[in-house]
């Protein structure tokens, strides 16, 4: 099969799948980062709510404690102790009156409109401190307490978060793309690449005989069913060649004898012409004609005419063996002989084994006028083409005229030369 060009690397199915499942991950993994990110910030939002709120509950004693007492050390032990976390940007104690007992840190944010919109409005907490000095009597409002937190360490937070969040969806979506590309490449384009180079050696004359690609794991799918499609339109390509060369043989050869027809023997002998023409070696012709064959005909029946014909045909078959000689009928009980690379000493030889062949055979003929069996004549030529002779009719006539004179001389005879009939004429 003619090569085709080679599928190139970058347009191959591998590639073209990878890209577009590549795209459609990272799409996907950006849309289903946000969604994650939305819903990480919601639940960030709520940690850091209720974290502030456990942690002022957890100095909300001291806190009090410190307000009822107006004990400054004490104030400012609790909110030194509360500015060390990070995350809080400004702590004051206040007493009940309102009066800064300690504070530390200022309110101001850093300006960033993102942070503003998700952690705005979780910043400022303001803790009323009650105060019991017996358990069980009712508290009383003693001071307050306020913390403000810091919109950066919260921003930072949220950056570091959603980088992470990203990249991790990012991993998963690469994670399901190399898996994809490998899936694709093991089930689709591996066959499919194996099925392609299983028909670039399909032999255009042979094409039953192509190596049918063994797709191991593709048992019953798509690819299996493509192969068993080719498989059968190659195998039914292959019949319509056999069927041609059935036909071919059927058309070059005699139905009768079996041996090769005229019109095989003259397309023949032009091609053995043309190569004896190129390579300058004699070529010989043998013309062979059964003599009184009509009134055998007509004595002893067209039926026993077809079996003398057959007889005759098998001794020209065992006789001229050699693989490039060719034996044909020619018409009605007419025969030829074509032999490449011989002369005329060469083709006499053969045109007498053939005349005692024919002798041995010894098919009774009453009436024969030369015999009282089977005989035949024989005409022969053999030339070396010249140059300028791209067709054997010099060939043909050669023989043929030699053959009536064949003929002419009694029949049962060879005939070399036109010249000096009588030396050259032979009789079995
Ligand atoms: P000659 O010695 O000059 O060759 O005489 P002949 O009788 O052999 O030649 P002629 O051309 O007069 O007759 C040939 C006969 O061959 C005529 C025909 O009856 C017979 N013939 C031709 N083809 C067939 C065939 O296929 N089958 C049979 N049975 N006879 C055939
Ligand atoms: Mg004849
Ligand atoms: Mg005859």
């Amino acid at each position: 099969m003619s090569r085709a060009t080679e599928v190139s690397r970058f347009r191959s199915l591998t590639t073209k799948q990878a890209l577009a499942t590549l795209i459609a991950g990272l799409v996907l993994s950006f849309v289903a980062g946000s969604i994650e990110l939305v819903v990480d910030t919601r639940k960030m939002r709520d940690e850091v709510k209720s974290q502030t709120l456990q942690l002022l509950k957890l100095v909300e004693a001291t806190a009090a404690e410190a307000a009822f007492q107006l004990n400054p050390e004490l104030a400012e032990q609790v909110v030194t102790g509360l500015y060390s976390y990070n995350t809080i940007s400004k702590v004051e104690l206040r007493d009940d009156f309102g009066r800064v007992m300690f504070s530390l840190g200022s309110t101001d944010q850093v300006e960033n409109a993102l942070y503003h919109y998700l952690f705005g409005d979780i910043l400022d907490y303001q803790h009323v401190l009650e105060y019991r000095v017996l358990a069980n009597e009712a508290g009383r409002i003693v001071g307050e307490l306020e913390i403000t937190l810091s919109l950066q360490s919260l921003g930072q937070v949220f950056s570091e978060r959603s980088l992470l969040v990203f990249v991790l969806s990012l991993l998963k979506t690469l994670g399901i793309v190399l898996l994809m590309v490998w899936v694709f490449a093991f089930l689709i384009t591996g066959p499919l690449l194996r099925v392609y180079n299983a028909l670039q050696t399909v032999d255009l004359e042979e094409p039953g005989k192509w190596r049918r690609p063994y797709l191991k794991y593709n048992k019953g799918d798509e690819l299996e069913h493509l192969v068993k499609g080719l498989d059968n339109l190659l195998n039914a390509f292959q019949k319509g060649l056999d069927q041609r060369d059935q036909l071919h043989t059927l058309s070059s050869i005699d139905a009768l004898t079996g041996l090769a027809n005229r019109r095989h023997f003259d397309s023949q002998l032009k091609q053995l012409w043309l190569n004896a023409r190129e390579d300058q070696h004699p070529i010989a012709l043998l013309f062979m004609d059964i003599d009184f064959f009509k009134p055998y005909n007509d004595n002893y029946g067209h039926a026993a005419g077809d079996e003398c014909l057959q007889e005759v045909a098998k001794i020209l078959r065992s006789t001229v063996t050699r693989p490039d000689d060719l034996v044909a009928r020619y018409g009605g009980e007419e025969f030829v002989c074509v032999l490449p690379r011989t002369d005329l000493k060469g083709a006499h030889q053969l045109a007498r084994r053939l005349q005692e062949n024919i002798k041995k055979l010894n098919l009774p003929h009453s009436y024969s006028e030369c015999s009282d069996r089977i005989t035949f004549s024989i005409g022969i030529a053999s030339e070396t083409p010249l140059p300028e002779e791209t067709n054997p009719d010099r060939l043909l006539l050669l023989a043929d005229e030699r053959l009536y004179l064949a003929k002419s001389a009694g029949r049962n005879k060879i005939i070399l030369k036109h010249t000096d009939a009588d030396a050259d004429i032979q009789s079995v």
